[in-house]
């Protein structure tokens, strides 16, 4: 059987059962989380990888070297921020056509600085070899701040469900990248950027942890299945008002009857979802500078399943009726 049979979570699945239980004296804590855990003499260690290939990951027509350095080393980032984690330092495994220009591979690098400067992480070391087509492989670690960390199975019923930001701004961007469409400098740089340069949330992860929350992701893949994540780890339903899914003002203008879909479902926009008990929401809305707002809570009922509810508390079939249904 080939693996594009198979499917990524079996093949997932097929590697677990292959490496087997880790040994009792190895406590591992963070298995299918954001980041993997262990327990050492000190503290909590975190640790995370991901691989961006070209053509598949990415495309060089619409990102640039200097982009792709940062995005690819934020989106780990944003994976020990998901933790509440303190990241500290980064490996680097880059796979290069041995036509790539030498002063692309500075500009792929000053993008990471940039990026490990802002959030102080240490590029460790790395490795380069010849592949055919650009592939950049990261590795971040880190570790629990004061011991916690927040997970995807500490959702609990009664709990509000609350985001970072807005969504549906990187999505937006990589529409109008891959579509070409043309709008102010203002609003193209700003779209650009939420998709090419995300904003890790790590001061956030850290504060959210440190007053009381326990569960949270990074919306890589999209509101809805990064909470279904959640749903499915804490053995809990999930009901999403979508009139107050936060949406920047500027994609609600372009992106109209779509801004809706964008931030359900579009992705990478690295903002933290948690879910807390309400008095916890309101005391971390009052001490983190960046918005907070609360788009829904979690149920007992329906486990494993994210609703959407209209303004009338109608749920709302989005698989079967699409989002032009219910898009403003
Ligand atoms: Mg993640």
């Amino acid at each position: 059987m080939r693996v594009s049979e198979l499917g990524e979570f079996e093949l997932i699945d097929m590697i677990s059962k292959l490496i087997g239980k880790p040994a009792k004296d190895k406590t591992i804590l963070g298995i299918g989380d954001d980041s993997t855990a262990w327990r050492t003499d000190t503290g909590i260690e975190l640790a995370t990888i991901d691989t961006l290939v070209e053509n598949v990951h990415f495309t060089l027509d619409t990102i640039t070297y200097h982009e792709l350095g940062w995005k690819s080393l934020a989106a780990n980032v944003s994976d020990i921020a998901a933790m509440g984690g303190i990241p500290l330092y980064a490996l680097i495994s880059l796979g290069l056509p041995g036509t790539t220009d030498v002063d692309d591979i500075k500009k792929l690098y000053e993008g990471m600085i940039e990026l490990t400067n802002r959030h102080n992480v240490t590029i460790a070391g790395g490795d380069v070899v010849k592949a055919p087509q650009l592939t950049i492989s990261v590795s971040v670690t880190g570790k629990a701040t004061d011991d916690k960390m927040l997970t995807r199975s500490a959702a609990r019923p009664g709990d509000i469900i609350a985001v970072t930001g807005n969504l549906g701004t990187s999505a937006a961007g990589l529409k109008m990248l891959i579509g070409k469409l043309k709008f102010s400098e203002e609003t193209t740089s700003l779209l650009r950027k939420a998709h090419q340069q995300p904003q890790p949330r790590v001061a956030e992860g850290q504060m959210l942890v440190q007053n009381g929350v326990k569960a949270a992701i990074d919306l890589s893949d999209g509101l809805i299945g990064d909470l279904g994540h959640i749903c499915r780890m804490s053995r809990v339903g999930a009901n999403i008002d979508i009139d107050k899914v936060p949406i920047n003002p500027i994609v609600k203008d372009h992106f109209a009857n779509k801004a809706l879909e964008l931030a359900l479902v579009g992705g990478e926009d690295y903002e933290l979802l948690f879910t807390a008990k309400p008095d916890i929401i309101d005391k971390v809305r009052e001490l983190i500078a960046t918005p907070i707002t609360v788009i829904g809570e979690i149920t007992r009922e329906h486990a494993g399943k994210v609703l959407l509810l209209d303004a009338n508390g109608n749920t709302i079939d989005f698989q079967k009726e699409g989002f032009n249904h219910f898009s403003r």
